[in-house]
């Protein structure tokens, strides 16, 4: 997969594209990232890439000149995407837009070309979204300082999805939202740590036991803390359950 980043903080990306996991996959070959600084695209001659928003209103906004010039450096051209004829995904972040989810980060990592948008300021002229028909997609109901962070988080959570990413294909199977419940609590060595114990079924080797403890566990905390999400998974997965998981989880579902 090959992502193109536009930012005005380029120096904010190396950490986090070239270390761990995702790093690790940049040097395979199999993530490709290429970081434009947009003000290397301004035509001012002190670099500025802000101005003031026509009809008043608070701070500055991103201009459209060199975001459009920085589009094209990177092969994009106004109208591609409504003329079907760009082969790339192109997101602007923003707090306006879909909120980023588990769907969204699988949707998007079987795209070949994703080219990120980060905004700053109070945003970026309308006109760059709506020439090169930018998505809006926003990391939570929340405003940060800019769409830089945001960008890394879609990064690094569509980056581990795309195949051969991550060691295992299953690793993300059974974690939180993945499986459509939240992840049951996890234990290491050792077992018994400044008198806290692990709790006992998980060291047994019983692996049946263990599976039924993993999923009560799962249930239980989802009722806890996101009751719509296990009414949503109840609606797809109750009637698939097994004999024991679902007595389990008629059990859990009658305490809410
Ligand atoms: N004036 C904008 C508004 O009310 O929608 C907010 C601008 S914010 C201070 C600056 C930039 O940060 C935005 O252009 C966007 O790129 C990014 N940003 C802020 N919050 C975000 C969020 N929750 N998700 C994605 N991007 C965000």
């Amino acid at each position: 997969m090959k992502i193109d980043i536009l930012t005005l903080f380029p120096e904010m990306f190396p950490a986090v594209l070239q270390a761990g996991v995702i790093g690790r996959a940049a040097e395979k070959g199999l993530l490709e990232f290429r970081v434009t600084d947009i003000r290397d695209h301004t035509e001012d001659k002190h670099r500025k890439a802000d101005d003031y928003p026509f009809g008043g209103g608070a701070g500055q906004l991103m201009t459209a000149q060199p975001v459009f010039a920085a589009l094209r450096a990177i092969g994009l051209e106004a109208g591609d995407a409504a003329a079907g004829a760009g082969a790339a995904r192109l997101l602007y972040m923003s707090p306006r837009g879909k909120v980023l989810d588990q769907a969204l980060t699988e949707e998007l990592s079987r795209e070949a070309r994703l080219v990120l948008l980060c905004g700053h300021y109070e945003g970026v002229d309308q006109r760059v979204l709506d020439a090169f028909a930018f998505e809006e997609v926003s990391i939570g109901d929340y405003i940060l300082t800019g769409g830089e962070i945001p960008a890394m988080a879609l990064v690094d959570a569509v980056c581990r999805l795309v195949p051969g990413v991550l060691g295992s294909e299953d690793s993300h199977r059974e974690e939180s939202i993945y499986s459509g419940l939240l992840e049951y609590p996890q234990y290491t060595r050792p077992a018994s740590f400044e008198g806290l114990d692990t709790p006992e079924v998980l060291l047994s080797g019983d692996h049946k036991k263990i599976e039924l403890w993993n999923f009560e566990q799962a249930l239980m905390l989802t009722a806890v803390r996101r009751p719509e999400m296990l009414d949503a998974w109840v609606a797809v997965h109750f009637d698939g359950l097994d004999k024991q998981k679902k007595k389990l989880a008629e059990a859990v579902l009658r305490e809410l």
